[in-house]
């Protein structure tokens, strides 16, 4: 077989893997060992896999590989958060990063190659869309990086070091639009939840939207990770400016998107993500009128201090006015926290990763018109 035409086994959720162990003269049994073997071991080559009778790893090795997206780059902020560039393509990159903290190890991956959806204030957006990573690449990024997380260490690392770099958390918040690649991120979901995947728990994985109202709702169908909304604004006039995508899908129905989201999937909350930009939308009065949105709801507020990039025109609240905000919704009843800013002298912070994408859309979705680059 032409190497080119091998399934990547990154690709396939279990029920898929097991249909193509089966037509290779295996069992279902035999799917289960061998996503043992890629997720908890990390193996990449069937050679290994000495519990696989030979005749089947042979046409393994014939029809199937393990790859993960080359690494074209690696940088390590002086916060320890590690950001990799992966290859698209020979010209083409995306991100993703890793940011230790004592508790917990997160992994901010990317879903698409650039994005559609043309937010003011997000350096991906910049760059503009070329295409869908696949079910493969979304995967082969975790894989990858509990890999290299592992290389990184050294033999005198103590136990604490060591468990700084167990990836704990999966977050979808790197490049890209997931609610805009449906039929790639689901199945990749499914991997990262299976007991004999990455098995992590639903609490642990968090998919942020820009808020893609349909796109919502067959997620509740399909899956029950956590949700995170990227808001930004507490109405529909501000919020057309910032994530154009609202002028298709405007608060109020984005907001009983979120409900119903969590109704189906039994969530304990939705967390909204708002930025905090000087002068546009961190005023007392914009914290009240959120507070009014949200509050009763089952909501958590993220804020964000903006992360600046080249060619911006905007500019970070201050510290005192962040405090002001989100002091505002806690008196109101409103869960609300700050988001530390972390891996930002490596550009690999909130809003700031942009790899290297040829843009190949013609009119933003959000803008004119809407519904390009929307994968069913
Ligand atoms: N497209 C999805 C996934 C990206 S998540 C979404 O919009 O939710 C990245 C988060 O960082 C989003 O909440 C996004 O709005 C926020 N963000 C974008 N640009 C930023 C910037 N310059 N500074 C801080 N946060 C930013």
């Amino acid at each position: 077989m032409d190497p080119a035409d091998r399934t990547n086994l990154l690709g396939l959720p279990r029920p898929a893997l097991e249909e193509f162990v089966a037509a290779l003269g295996g069992k279902p049994f035999h799917a289960r060992q061998l996503m043992q073997w890629v997720y908890k071991r990390g193996a990449d080559s069937f050679d290994a896999m000495t519990d696989l009778a030979k005749p089947l790893r042979q046409r393994l090795a014939e029809q199937a590989e393990i790859r993960a997206p080359a690494i074209g780059a690696v940088q390590q902020s002086a916060d320890g958060t590690v950001k990799w560039q992966l290859k698209a393509d020979a010209k083409q990159a995306f991100e993703m990063v890793f940011i230790p903290e004592p508790e917990r190890g997160t992994l901010c991956i990317s879903s698409q190659v650039g994005c559609a959806l043309d937010c003011s204030f997000c350096a991906t957006a910049q760059q503009g869309f070329n295409r869908n990573l696949s079910t493969a690449e979304i995967v082969g990024q975790v894989w990858l990086a509990v890999r290299e997380l592992g290389l990184l260490s050294s033999a005198d690392d103590s136990a604490a070091q060591a468990a700084e770099r167990r990836v704990t958390n999966v977050v979808l918040m790197g490049m890209g639009e997931p609610l805009a690649n449906l039929r790639n991120v689901v199945p990749a979901l499914h991997i990262l939840l299976d007991d004999f995947g990455f098995d992590l728990s639903r609490r642990r994985v968090t998919l942020s939207t820009s808020g893609l109202v349909p796109q919502i709702y067959r997620l509740a169908q399909e899956t029950n990770v956590a949700l995170a909304v990227s808001l930004h604004a507490p109405d529909d006039a501000l919020r057309n400016q910032l994530v154009p995508i609202n002028r298709k899908h405007p608060i109020a129905e984005l907001l009983q998107a979120c409900w119903h989201y969590l109704d189906e999937q039994n969530g304990r909350s939705v967390t909204f993500e708002y930025v905090m930009l000087e002068g546009v939308n961190d005023a007392p009065a914009q914290a009240r009128a959120l507070a009014r949105l949200l509050r009763g709801h089952p909501a958590k507020v993220n804020l964000i201090p903006f992360n600046p990039f080249t060619g911006t025109r905007y500019r970070r609240s201050a510290p005192v006015v962040i405090q002001r905000f989100r002091d505002e919704l806690l008196q109101r009843g409103v869960l609300a926290t700050v988001r530390r800013t972390r891996g930002e002298d490596i550009d690999a912070a909130c809003g700031q990763l942009a790899g290297r994408v040829i843009d190949r859309t013609t009119v933003r979705l959000g803008s004119k018109v809407i519904g390009i680059a929307v994968q069913p």
